[in-house]
């Protein structure tokens, strides 16, 4: 399903550069489920956001259900992404002025769909999340783990084939952490190919591979 060939990339600023992937090798199946571990600015987001198409890569070849993922256009890389790929943040990025259910059926607004189907395929999202009867509040009346789940229905909504989540509980306790990694884990039994970078050795331990990257390299993979 995906497949990186001596993936590198490096972010140039005014006086610097920083060659932050040096070479990244990686091949992660259908269905699996995998963690990404590494110090602060080891560079997990940036090679997440690069399997997200959300961020271009120098060097090296990055194929996603054989398709070579390489000097897209912007509208091509939207609709790869449209198409195949749902994403979680720690921040949640909720939209502050849109309620639970109008944030859920974002991704549906570029697909041609009423507004009345829209938002009744986002309150069956909710109800999958156990928040049926949140779908009228604002994100700030929701708690962190609400939130999420509202961030991770959004996310599903256009049924990608693959979900990745950059710290999807670094902003929770641990108790609702167990209930977000629950939810992840219920996903990716469904067959969602699961990518998420985590510090917490608790929500590594919960996937199936944890890739352990370091100055820019994986340094070894871990099979739980
Ligand atoms: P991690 O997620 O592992 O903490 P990142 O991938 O976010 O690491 O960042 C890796 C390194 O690249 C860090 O030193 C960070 O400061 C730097 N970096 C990240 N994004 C940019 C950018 N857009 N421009 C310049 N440097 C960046
Ligand atoms: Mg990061």
């Amino acid at each position: 399903m995906i497949t990186l060939r001596d993936v590198n990339k490096t972010y140039y600023t005014e006086a610097t550069s920083l060659h932050v992937l040096k070479g990244i090798d990686l091949h992660i199946e259908q269905g699996d489920y995998v963690s990404i571990m590494g110090a602060s600015g080891s560079g997990k987001s940036t090679l997440l956001n690069i399997l997200g198409i959300l961020d271009n890569y120098d060097t090296g070849d990055y194929y996603l259900n054989n398709k070579l993922i390489k000097d897209l256009s912007e509208t091509q890389a939207a609709a790869y992404r449209n198409e195949m790929i749902g994403f979680v943040f720690q921040s949640f990025n909720l939209i502050n002025f849109k309620n639970a259910m109008e944030n859920v059926a974002l991704p549906l607004y570029y697909k041609n769909i009423s507004r009345k189907k829209r938002n009744a395929i986002a309150l069956e999202y909710l109800d999958r999340m156990g928040l049926k009867d949140w779908a009228y509040h604002l994100p700030n009346e929701m708690s962190g783990g609400q939130k999420q789940r509202v961030a991770i229905a959004r996310a599903i909504i256009s049924q990608p084939k693959i979900l990745l989540a950059d710290e999807p509980t670094g902003a929770l306790d641990s108790q609702t952490t167990e209930e977000v990694m629950q939810l992840l884990g219920e996903l990716n039994q469904t067959g969602i190919t699961t990518i998420i970078v985590t510090h917490e050795k608790a929500v590594a331990d919960e996937t199936r591979k944890v890739i352990h990257i370091k100055d820019g390299l994986i340094q070894h993979i871990e099979h739980n």
